[in-house]
């Protein structure tokens, strides 16, 4: 398997740090609002990648973060007039909701920006420890850039050229820097904002050290993949590696993955412009296996344009794969007793060209547009090859590979495998006892199955509701 680096600016094969399993950070959203569908492009690209590492065997422990503490959060939350945390919680929930709609697997670990600040207090205090921070008068502490030597070996920038191209990285308040460079790990409160207790000052850490420490938590020093989009190349994904390496003294990442931006009228969607859609709004014309199918009918690397009429073509093409699906099932149904042939054993065998073929196109950095080739390709060939005399193994078999296929995309084609409701009623009783036996592990691991199936719950004062997504 090949993945684009973009450390080294090359496609390099794909070796892990251990045998056999992943390490992988995805830089989350922060959670001020509802997210955009710019922001579900980096979700359903790595839970993809995800997905595809797994069916080749590898274990993936998937870590991404909710940043739920920064600017716009405390902005939201003095408009509302509520508590920061209030802000963050509900579209932590929201996200998660639009997450299981796309059918983006919960990470491993979603861990959140305040439940770690001790972890950064730490980190902090040993890059001051090896003079790589200091702490300006007011209590800030600043990261200093020039001393790590490496600063700018992902984003092949030159420190010089950035000083030079970059006089307003000096920013009011900040004249404390020793050099416009410098980058903030710590700062003081601002009144009504929240904050916590530090050797420094009272105060807030600054955004890049969650990733650093929250990566290092849960992955340990050295992992193999970090990922996020492109905007993040500079400066956040640069600053982790300050931070990081001169902190565990090892490389940080092996390979840094970075998916291109999703645009509207071939400009970047994002809040600030005013120009997107969130999840939510798409939801309410499309089944949101549909928004997943369009995003992975682009390689992750290339901008992707939204628009109505890609969207109608997404549409179109999924339904051409559920329905070969719901014809299958339909001639499994009624196939008639007998064993395969050896005419369809010779078919069987061919078919699995089609699975080479997604294969080959999924371990050259995941390329997902030609691995949808490959399954329109198996979709035809279902088409061509099938008909009510066929043995039923014969049809079972298709049927499997193209669910398999798909199933590694993200994309449930198979309309029957939902969950039956009794089943559902069933699993909610069992989480329900789970959390009475302080079980909360297991009662966890039932919510997030749920999920996984497009069940989210919600525990009100009447007890729990679900509903399908
Ligand atoms: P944010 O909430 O802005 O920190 O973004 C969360 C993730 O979404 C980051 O990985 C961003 O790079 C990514 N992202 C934001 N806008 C877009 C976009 N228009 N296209 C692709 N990725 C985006
Ligand atoms: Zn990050």
């Amino acid at each position: 398997m090949k993945v684009f680096n973009t450390l080294t600016g090359k496609k390099e094969e794909f070796v892990p740090i251990e045998e056999g399993k992943v390490r992988m950070y995805v830089c989350g959203p922060t959670v001020y609002n509802l997210i955009h569908i710019g922001n579900a492009r980096p979700m359903i690209i790595f839970d993809t990648a995800r997905r595809y590492m797994e069916y080749k065997g590898y274990e993936v422990n998937y870590v991404s973060n909710f940043t739920d503490v920064d600017d716009k959060i405390i902005k939201a939350a003095k408009e509302e007039g509520v508590d920061a945390s209030v802000i963050s919680e509900r579209y932590i929930e929201e996200c998660k909701k639009d997450m299981a709609a796309m059918n983006v697997r919960p990470a491993t670990t979603h861990p959140k920006a305040t439940e770690e600040i001790d972890g950064m207090i730490d980190m902090i205090k040993t890059l001051i420890d090896l003079d790589y921070a200091y702490v300006a008068e007011d209590g800030t502490v600043y990261y200093r850039t020039r001393k790590f030597k490496d600063y700018g070996k992902l984003s092949h920038k030159n420190l010089d050229d950035l000083r030079a191209g970059n006089r307003s990285l000096l920013v009011t308040g900040e004249d404390q820097k020793e050099d416009p460079l410098d980058f903030v790990l710590w700062k003081p409160k601002k009144e009504g904002e929240p904050y916590w207790e530090s050797p420094w000052c009272e105060g807030r850490p600054g955004w890049h050290i969650e990733c650093s420490v929250m990566s290092k938590k849960y992955l340990g020093e050295m992992i193999d993949i970090h990922a996020g989009g492109e905007d993040l190349v500079f400066p956040h994904h640069e600053n982790e590696i300050a931070q990081s390496e001169a902190c565990n003294g090892k490389e940080f990442a092996r390979y840094w993955l970075h998916n291109a931006f999703l645009n509207i009228d071939n400009k970047k969607m994002s809040k600030s412009l005013g120009n997107f859609f969130t999840v939510r709004d798409i939801s309410e014309k499309y089944d949101l296996q549909v928004l997943r199918f369009f995003m992975l009918s682009a390689h992750y690397r290339m901008p992707l344009n939204f628009s109505a009429e890609l969207m109608q073509a997404a549409k179109n093409s999924l339904e051409r794969i559920e329905n070969a699906q719901a014809n299958l099932k339909h001639l499994i149904n009624n196939a008639p007793e007998k064993t395969i042939s050896e005419e369809e054993q010779a078919l069987s065998n061919k078919s699995t060209d089609f699975e080479c073929e997604f294969e080959t196109a999924m371990d050259d950095d995941f390329n997902t547009a030609d691995a949808i080739t490959a399954v329109f390709n198996l979709v035809k060939f279902i088409n061509t090859n099938t008909s009510s005399d066929n043995s039923r193994s014969y049809l079972t078999g298709l049927s499997e590979r193209l669910i398999k296929l798909c199933d590694i995309l993200g994309l449930k084609v198979d309309k029957a495998e939902e969950l039956l409701d009794a089943d559902i009623e069933a699993l909610i009783e069992e989480r329900t006892q789970a959390r009475k036996a302080k079980n909360f592990a297991r009662a966890d691991e039932i919510r997030n199955e749920l999920l996984e199936k497009g069940i989210v719950l919600e525990d009100t004062r009447e007890g729990v509701k679900w509903h399908r997504t």
